[in-house]
């Protein structure tokens, strides 16, 4: 992992890729729709040609290379011995990709291809080096965690991945060989003790394997150091660094692995669309890539679109844009969507984009709201890699929690043996109250880091996210138990405080508007103490200006998204 870390030091760009008040499109558009939509990039594009680099005029490109999904591709390169390159199951079976089930090429079914493998790898090369030359900004990796993002389908048992493992256990301690009952790492075949430990009692998985945690750990490494790989091929192929960035949809376990890789997340994010209503999850992705310093475009997933477009509720994905941008991320403008279900395999959704597109027109004419802001965050949660791979739904349970009620949260990530992020004394620095963890899930130097802060008798910790809410205050709220949710975000003397109408009805497809809606605010916290009076500035209505009256603002109507300007006392707040 050290050779890792150096890399991405050596490649490191500098400024983040996405400004926060960037619109980023995820396929191809028509010159009038980047802009009316106001598109400045294009995160998930194919490979360009002169004509539609012409079209996309002013939008940054990031050419897409898939690891799972370009099978035909790979077919037509390897035609005759495509075979080689495919994963096998522990019985040295190949894989279907189970959401392509319903694709062949030539006759040949969608096989999951390892990444270990030399075609499956000159593939991919050949792949970005193609997509750069041809003019690509940066470069989009779909399924960038290659052999190790099937690691659930009990994969990959190739002969590469097998005599690797050898290596792997080989940098290993005595200790650690000894407690994996590994007693010589140079012959240990995992395939054969696989089968053999399966074949000992009925019902039992591979996965279940006690070695598995560790081939998770060596798959996923694998998988980091190609990412690693492919980011320095497309710098050389472009003679500059270029950005990159990845479906690694954060909700997902282990999909940090490589992100010293990456330069953005590009990615599927479950927005729960069935359910109805607004959800809460889609902040939890957005908070940990903020916690390793990258920018996060997202979209929903394919079971979301597929929802979304089966009963028209476009009016859904509008409080789903607003949330993004109101966590200083951004939802992909969403006018051509890859739908997914069982039933009806790949489909699309082409959203209406009078109702879409203002939203992303209010971002671009209102940039300044957005651009440099960070989060405010009452509380900090120690969320550990290792604890979030064992049960991602507890921990999107408690950002559920601390953001219905208004409590909002930043994420200190601690690493693992998958994840390289060391707790930093940066991480650990300020005021704000943090959330403690199971300490069994933190590395020791982190657990000791952490334990010398928190011992300090005026640092507040809580043991869990129920006795924090018990406790706190939101420096930003809404009175009364109304469906709002306040996201406040800071800029050196300025906040900008987001307003977002939960009050969503599924029958009419939007939010029922709200009267008199009364906002707390502790003025000193937000770093704007004495500010007397704030600007309201909401889509599609002028802006309004509003008193702050001993710490409250009232907001005549809230629709879906309103924004309050709070400046410090100066030229701007008198002009109000
Ligand atoms: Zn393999």
């Amino acid at each position: 992992m050290t050779l890792i870390t150096g890399l991405g030091a050596a490649l490191a760009l500098g400024a983040p890729v996405l400004k926060r008040s960037d619109v980023a499109f995820m396929y191809q558009a028509s010159r009038d729709t980047y802009r009316q939509y106001g598109a400045t990039v294009l995160a998930w594009g194919g490979t360009p040609t002169p004509a539609t680099l012409a079209e996309a005029e002013g939008v940054r490109w990031f050419g897409s290379v898939g690891m799972v999904t370009e099978f035909a591709a790979y077919f037509d390169r390897f035609p005759d011995t495509y075979k080689e390159g495919l994963c096998r199951d522990v019985n040295g079976e190949p894989v279907k990709v189970p959401w392509l089930t319903d694709h062949q090429h030539k006759g040949v079914p969608y096989w999951w291809c390892c990444t270990r493998q030399p075609n499956t790898r000159t593939f991919l090369r050949e792949r970005v080096v193609q997509t750069i030359k041809a003019g690509a900004y940066g470069l989009h990796v779909d399924d960038h965690l290659g052999t190790s993002g099937g690691l659930w389908l009990g994969i990959c048992f190739c002969d590469r991945c097998i005599s690797g493992f050898r290596d792997h256990l080989r940098s290993l301690s005595k200790d650690d060989l000894a407690r994996l009952g590994i007693a010589d790492p140079g012959s240990y075949d995992f395939r054969s003790s696989a089968r053999e430990w399966i074949g000992g009692a009925a019902g039992r998985k591979v996965t279940g394997h006690p070695v598995w945690p560790e081939w998770e750990v060596y798959q996923c490494r694998a998988a980091a150091e190609f990412m690693m790989e492919l980011r320095k091929l497309a710098t050389e192929a472009a003679g500059r660094p270029v950005p990159v960035g990845a479906n690694a949809g954060l909700l997902w376990p282990r999909h940090l692995a490589d992100y010293q890789a990456l330069d953005l997340f590009t990615a599927e994010t479950d927005h729960h669309a069935s359910e109805r209503k607004p959800s809460d999850a889609p902040i939890l992705a957005y908070r940990i890539a903020e916690a390793v310093g990258r920018p996060y475009a997202s979209t929903a997933s394919g079971w979301d679109w597929a929802y979304i477009k089966e009963h028209n509720l476009p009016g859904l994905v509008r409080c789903w844009i607003a949330l993004s941008y109101a966590s200083g991320q951004r939802l992909m403008a969403p006018h051509h969507q890859w739908c997914y279900t069982t039933e009806k395999g790949t489909h699309w959704y082409d959203g209406p984009a009078e109702r879409f597109a203002p939203l992303y027109r209010f971002v671009r004419d209102n940039a300044d709201l957005f651009d440099g802001y960070e989060t405010y965050a009452d509380v900090r949660l120690i969320m550990p890699h290792r604890g979030f791979v064992r049960d991602p739904g507890a921990w999107i349970e408690k950002a559920r929690k601390l953001s219905a009620a208004n409590l909002s949260f930043s994420i200190i990530l601690a690493g693992d043996r998958i994840v390289s992020k060391p707790v930093s004394d940066a991480d650990l620095a300020g005021p704000t109250p943090i959330v403690m963890c199971d300490q069994d899930d933190l590395e020791p130097a982190d657990a000791a880091r952490l334990s010398v802060r928190t011992k300090r008798a005026s640092f507040k910790t809580f043991p869990n996210v129920e006795q924090a809410l018990a406790s706190l205050k939101p420096a930003a709220r809404c009175e009364g138990d109304r469906p709002v949710r306040v996201l406040a975000r800071l800029k050196g003397g300025a906040a900008s405080v987001h307003l977002l109408n939960y009050a969503y009805d599924a029958a009419r497809d939007d939010v029922t508007p709200m009267d008199d809606v009364a906002v707390t605010l502790d003025l000193a916290r937000l770093g704007v103490k004495g500010a007397t009076r704030c600007r309201l500035i909401s889509p599609g209505h002028a802006p309004v200006g509003l008193p702050i009256e001993r710490g409250i603002v009232t907001v005549p109507r809230l629709g879906l998204w309103g924004v309050l300007q709070i400046g410090r006392m100066g030229a701007t707040a008198r002009s109000w």
